[in-house]
């Protein structure tokens, strides 16, 4: 069985704000990843309150959301080998201050919040998230890249 995988992943408001859109596709694309389906949109209260679904009811849910909404974001997905857990990796610990240079967030920012990628963190989230945000994207198959 092919170990390819699609992810979820959005630069948060803050990174576009900070023009780094290129800097981070660039680091995706670099290590081989296929963008697969790419928008620029500014979400609304449902759709992040769905995104975010797991994390209703914690201390810092509600600033998540309105930090989310409050401008243009890109959502893509990307497809690659183990893309979930090389994402993840690459993308660092979700506190920027606590994140390893080398890594996304530990390379570009130092807050918690504002730490500039999402990217779902097991396949069972990556299809729901992309159901969310894409969905009307082709189904993923294990053809040869
Ligand atoms: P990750 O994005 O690394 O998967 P989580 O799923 O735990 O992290 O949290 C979702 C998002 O909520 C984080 O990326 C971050 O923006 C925000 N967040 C989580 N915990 C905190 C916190 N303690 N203080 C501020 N923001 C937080
Ligand atoms: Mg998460």
């Amino acid at each position: 069985m092919s170990d390819k995988q699609r992810v979820l992943v959005l630069l948060k408001p803050d990174a576009v704000k900070r023009h780094l859109i290129g800097e981070i596709v660039a680091r995706y694309e670099a290590r081989g990843l296929i963008v697969r389906a790419m928008e620029l949109r500014t979400i609304d209260e449902q759709l992040a309150s769905q995104h975010y679904a797991e994390h209703i009811g914690r201390p810092y849910f509600e600033p998540l959301v309105e930090f989310i909404t409050s401008g243009p974001l890109v959502a893509m997905v990307l497809e690659g080998r183990k893309a979930i857990p090389v994402v993840r990796a690459m993308n660092g610990s979700t506190d920027c201050a606590e994140s390893a240079p080398g890594t996304i967030r530990g390379d570009l920012g130092v807050h918690y919040r504002r730490n500039l990628v999402h990217a779902s963190d097991s396949p069972e989230s990556a299809e729901r998230e992309i159901g969310l945000w894409f969905p009307h994207l082709a189904p993923q198959t294990d053809d040869p890249q």
